[in-house]
């Protein structure tokens, strides 16, 4: 028989950033209300394998400077393991393995034969020129080669990463094998295997939970006052699906800072003069209100798509929505989850929300794998199906055990790799 009681998980230096302790302490959370063995707890509490690499970039003008670079692996019990890539000034062991984490639960919610993985380089991306982040990617991937693999572990693209830097990361691996290897990332361009629809996919997935979260509260996301933070990939993807939706979009935000209308936003105007100027600066269509003030507008839906560590301890008290949908990864803190569940604002958690990526993303792989290709509606179908389902276990779990939807999340996602990992045994 065995004890379902976990034992006091070991310390390990190497995790203990703040990052790592938030995602541990929703694992924490959840587990009570999960009823599985306390093998499974001890064996999922931390990341399976992560590298450190130094990456040396030759500069435009000669000189050469090392970044260090990440691949966190948490779990390969389901598959091969899953994740972005960021290139961002904030990457450290303890983020990716924090984001790694996260990515298993998202897999395992999500129904699909991945585990957890992320990774990417500590820089400032701003301060580089194209050709210098096509070296420093390609240098990257030269260094993960014996890491990553159509098999073992898929990267994407997350935070400063795209379609151009999977494209980089697919020939360099190529390069090296030899031959034609479009299955080893994900959200690269169509042109070389990527797949319709995966750009939209986590901004669209978001929208699509936001509208399943409102039909159980029973309202139409139609008409509903939506704030929006961050402007990027998911961000802008989400206002706009908002918008065609019917819903008003009052407020939006980049690294820039924020503008605000509550008669609403002209969306398409919003990106016509980001993709003019770069950025939201200098947009003059509403008020101009700071991060801050943004995240506290009154509104019906927040959807956070900026960054982790954004509704925290001290600003949850003055969050005026009334549904939080977390397009992000890790942007609500364990304190501010606690004060939002006091307040009776619901938070519909990450690893559902913005799910829909890596369910194109799996999409994608099996596309490539097959040699064949599907078309819009057909991956827009798959994707709203897979997200609904998802949806309504956790909804179901939540209104069972009366815990919230991110407690529920985890444990339904949990669950799927306790039932794996238990069929499997430890080895040997
Ligand atoms: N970086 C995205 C995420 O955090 C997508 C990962 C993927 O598609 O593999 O979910």
């Amino acid at each position: 028989m065995t004890s379902l009681h976990a034992p006091p998980l070991v310390q390990t230096l190497e995790w203990d950033t703040p990052l790592f302790l938030m995602a541990r302490a929703q694992f924490e959370q959840a587990v009570p209300h999960a009823g599985v063995p306390a093998m499974v707890v001890e064996r999922l509490s931390f990341p399976e394998r992560a590298v450190i690499v130094s990456v040396p970039l030759r500069r435009d003008d000669g000189s050469v400077a090392v970044f260090p670079g990440y691949r966190v692996q948490h779990s390969t019990v389901l598959g091969p393991t899953k994740g972005g890539i960021r290139y961002d000034a904030e990457v450290s062991l303890g983020e990716c393995a924090a984001l790694a984490t996260w990515m298993t639960w998202k897999c395992a919610l999500l129904r699909l034969p991945y585990g957890g993985a992320k990774g990417g380089i500590r820089c400032d991306v701003k301060t580089l020129s194209t050709r210098e982040v096509e070296r420093l990617t390609r240098r990257f991937t030269s260094e993960l080669v014996r890491e990553i693999g159509p098999q073992t572990d898929i990267p994407a693209p997350d935070m400063a990463t795209n379609e151009q830097t999977m494209a980089w990361m697919m020939d360099t691996y190529s390069m090296q094998k030899g031959h034609a290897v479009p299955e080893i990332v994900t959200g690269k361009p169509i042109s070389i295997g990527g797949s319709v629809f995966r750009r939209e996919a986590t901004g669209a997935g978001v929208v699509m939970v936001a509208e399943q979260a409102c039909m159980r509260a029973d309202h139409d996301l139609a008409g509903q006052r939506c704030v929006v933070q961050g402007f990027g990939n998911v961000g802008g993807v989400a206002a706009s699906e908002l918008h065609d939706k019917g819903a008003t979009v009052i407020g939006v935000s980049d690294v820039s800072g924020g503008v605000h209308d509550r008669a609403g936003l002209d969306v398409p105007g919003l990106h016509a003069y980001v993709a003019a100027h770069g950025s939201l600066e200098g947009y003059d269509g509403g008020e101009r209100v700071t991060n801050e003030e943004l995240l506290e507008l009154e509104c019906d839906i927040l959807v956070l798509a900026a960054r982790e560590d954004q509704v925290t301890g001290s600003n949850a008290g003055r969050i005026r929505a009334a549904l939080v949908v977390e397009g992000a990864n890790g942007p609500t803190t364990i304190e501010a989850d606690a004060i939002l569940a006091e307040r009776g604002i619901p938070v519909v958690p990450d690893i559902l929300a913005n799910a829909g990526g890596v369910t194109v993303s799996y999409f994608e792989w099996v596309q490539d794998l097959g040699r064949l290709f599907w078309d819009r509606d057909e991956i827009r179908r798959k994707l709203a199906d897979q997200m609904t389902d998802a949806f309504d276990r956790v909804y179901a779990v939540a209104d069972e055990k009366g815990i919230t939807l991110r407690q529920a999340a985890m444990v339904a996602a949990i669950r799927e790799v306790a039932g794996a990992l238990e069929a499997r045994g430890i080895y040997p």
